[in-house]
């Protein structure tokens, strides 16, 4: 089925094209140039020390606690209301995963009083997600990463450009990961990035990025280099350059996105007003800047029970809508590290939430047939 509005619309023209294009005829498209010039571009647009791409988010991830020494024994708290590859990262290397809850129906952030109840003499970190590009309360957490000498690893997939306090998202933890999957705010297909303001750490995820080895193939390949030697155990976690090129492409057209997005969201705020008795629309006061990446809203409990009906009726009238997300200690291979957890409001959130279309092409029409239909079916 095809859907009226779809939740989500790439944001692709000729440009990506002709990046791809270009690539495939400068005869070198795994890691080399393009990777570099995004690494750049990104790491001067975030204001951070050092950018380095990677396959994807899960695998950028896994790299930061592994290079963090996170190991069998240790406990990391993270969030449950968040995609699955935050916490499953954690048991790559062999941790174990403590839920946390989260804020409010308003404000889908990893508490940190909560977060202050879980820590044991086993914690060595702490990952925050930032939902939908809405910042955590970092000032909090980074305190309490101080107190109790945690590492702070940031998901900042969903908010690449987004600002907590005039730092941008990502350079705030020891270690930001972002990911440029296809229904991201920036898409290559599948794709990420890893940032560090910490020279040592840097160093490790470069090397361990490629196979722990010490020159890559793009410098033996022009001269640069002639031998290498492997120092880490590492992973063949690169990028490659037909990517890089349309991240680049993608990375420059951010801003204005992130603004038609923003102006997206402010038509909703006003269509959605009369539904304030019904629905919660999270961070609805934010005054920071974010990028939207999507628009949930959650029902409140005078319409317990219809979030499906609710998403069906959507559906039938051309809109789509998702989830975000089934809370990860209620999936399967999570019962064994679930049964201790208390989220109450995590629980409620999933039960209730429901994502409406957000992407920068999104007329003001849309927004008004979006809401107009919401309001048809709730107030009936
Ligand atoms: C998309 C996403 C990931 C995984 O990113 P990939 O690039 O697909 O591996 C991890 N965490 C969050 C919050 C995400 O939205």
């Amino acid at each position: 089925m095809s859907f009226k509005i779809p939740l989500f619309d790439l944001n692709f023209d000729k440009s990506e094209v002709d990046a791809v294009v270009e690539c495939i005829e400068s005869n070198w498209i795994s890691s080399g140039p393009k990777c570099q010039e995004f690494e750049t571009k990104f790491a001067s647009m975030l204001n951070v020390k050092h950018a380095l791409t990677m396959t994807n988010c899960t695998a950028a991830l896994h790299l930061a606690f592994d290079v963090l020494g996170i190991k069998p024994g240790d406990e990391v708290i993270c969030p449950s209301l968040t995609f699955v590859a935050s916490v499953n990262a954690i048991r790559y290397v062999g941790a174990t995963p403590v839920f946390c809850d989260v804020i409010s129906e308003e404000d889908f952030s990893i508490n940190p009083r909560e977060i202050e109840t879980l820590i044991t003499v086993k914690t060595k970190a702490i990952v925050v997600v930032h939902f939908a590009g809405f910042p955590c309360n970092m000032e909090a957490i980074g305190n309490l990463a101080k107190k109790y000498k945690l590492k702070i690893i940031e998901d900042a997939c969903h908010g690449p450009l987004s600002e907590y306090r005039g730092s941008k998202l990502g350079t705030i933890g020891d270690i930001g990961c972002f990911s440029f999957f296809s229904n991201k705010n920036i898409s290559t297909g599948e794709g990420g990035m890893i940032v560090t303001n910490d020279d040592e750490l840097y160093h490790l995820l470069k090397l361990r990025r490629s196979h722990g080895m010490t020159t890559m193939s793009f410098q033996r390949a022009t001269g640069h280099a002639t031998a290498y030697d492997v120092v880490e155990l590492g992973y063949n976690f690169r990028m490659d350059d037909l990517r890089a090129a349309i991240g680049v492409v993608q990375l420059a057209k951010l801003p204005d996105d992130l603004e038609f997005r923003q102006q997206v969201r402010s038509w909703y705020l006003e269509e959605l007003e009369p539904l304030h008795s019904d629905i919660w629309i999270p961070y609805k006061n934010n005054e920071e800047y974010v990028s939207n990446y999507i628009f949930p809203i959650v029902l409140k409990t005078k319409h317990e029970g219809r979030r499906d009906d609710l998403r069906d009726f959507l559906h039938s009238k051309g809109i789509q809508t998702s989830v975000h997300y089934p809370a990860v200690h209620e999936f399967s291979i999570y019962q064994d590290f679930s049964n201790m957890a208390s989220l109450p409001i995590t629980e409620f959130i999933v039960a209730h939430e429901v994502t409406l279309p957000m992407y920068s092409t999104l007329k003001r029409e849309d927004i008004r047939f979006i809401s107009d239909k919401l309001k048809e079916f709730l107030f009936s």
